[in-house]
């Protein structure tokens, strides 16, 4: 099968190919697991965290990609035919597995599993013609959403609906989003379904951005770093870096959190929090928050959800061997709205 891999770490830019596109054995099932013909597979930030040697693989060759879309082609031994089925549309998302069994688990907090093994990191992902995944975590998609809509709902929307949820805002309180890429857009869009008396106050450096988010309902869309016209009650920052994380410190109330919603920050501007000072930006019981992973509940009813808004994602699509091309535009922040590879149809 066809498959961009990831064979050596290095930064991403113009005119560097760090994935190459091989012909690699088709996976074959294991027990309990399913094999997915893939259709699309959405490219997120985190796949630069793995490429640049953030968050490293732990072995490689890796297949990255984990908002994966596909159809149940066959089961190994011990999986099917229920709950799923051959011919099942199904979306596979970050969380590859846990162990079920560990304290985390059982208190229902499998995000945090110790044995936690992450889609495209830590085993092959949807990069590829065909991936395998216990059955477990491999979600029905509702059919309200066309192949590639569906992919970045998968781990920008569910990874969003959890960072929502950590926030504590309650309906009618002032939410804050720094950076308005993939997951702040569907997190506007659940903030205005579920808490329809709240304000929603935006910080990009980009200009489309800010009128995006004006156009998707905020009521204040600014640069990173201006004042809000109100203190903020929570703030969930999606950005990659440092300058945000004290700007929006500064734009929270009293008691308020700032929930980050970053698997890794970059190292570029880190020198900024040394211009956090006590009182101006953390005393007064603020407090910060970082959202790790996501647990198949977050998943299942983001997929709900997203459904019944309707949420439908505004994505642009790629070829599987135009990856590098996708990585590369996310990065430099080229677009809006998600990347997504369409691989078979
Ligand atoms: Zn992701
Ligand atoms: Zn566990």
């Amino acid at each position: 099968m066809r498959a961009m891999v990831l064979n050596k770490l290095g930064p991403v830019a113009q005119g560097r190919a760090p994935l190459d596109l091989q012909d690699v054995p088709m996976p074959v099932p294991g027990i309990g697991e399913v094999l997915v013909k893939v259709v699309a597979c959405g490219v997120c930030h985190t796949e630069l965290d793995e490429i640049e040697g953030r968050m490293p693989p732990p072995r490689l060759p890796v297949i990255l990609g984990h908002q994966v879309v596909g159809w149940v082609e066959r089961f190994g031994a011990g999986a099917g035919p229920a709950p799923l089925r051959v011919g099942d549309r199904v979306g596979v998302a970050w969380i590859y597995s846990a162990c079920g069994k560990c304290g985390f688990c059982l208190a229902g907090k499998e995000n945090l599993c110790v044995d936690f093994k992450a889609t495209g990191r830590d085993a092959n992902g949807g990069y590829a013609e065909y991936m395998t995944v216990r059955e477990g975590f491999a979600y029905r998609i509702p059919d309200v959403f066309s192949d590639v809509e569906a992919a970045p709902l998968l781990c920008a929307g569910a990874i969003g609906y959890r960072s929502i949820q950590l926030t504590g805002l309650k309906d009618g309180s002032t939410l804050g989003l720094t950076g308005f890429g993939a997951s702040a857009h569907l997190v506007l869009m659940i903030a205005r379904h579920w808490y329809p008396r709240s304000k929603v106050f935006v910080f990009s450096r980009s200009p489309e951005e800010r009128s995006f988010a004006l156009g998707l309902g905020a009521a204040w869309a600014g640069e990173i770093g201006e004042d809000a016209p109100e203190r903020l009650s929570s703030i969930i920052d999606t950005t990659p870096a440092w300058k945000p994380v004290v700007e929006a410190l500064k734009n929270l109330e009293p008691g308020g959190r700032l929930v980050i919603n970053a698997i890794r920050k970059e190292d570029a501007d880190k020198d900024y929090l040394s211009r956090i000072d006590y009182p101006f930006h953390l005393w007064m019981e603020k407090e910060i928050k970082s959202v790790a992973n996501v647990a198949r509940s977050d998943v299942r009813e983001f997929l709900e959800l997203a459904s019944e808004i309707p949420i439908r994602p505004q994505v642009e699509e790629f070829a599987l061997e135009d990856a590098n091309r996708a990585l590369v535009e996310l990065k430099t922040r080229k677009i809006r709205g998600a990347k997504v590879l369409r691989i078979s149809r």
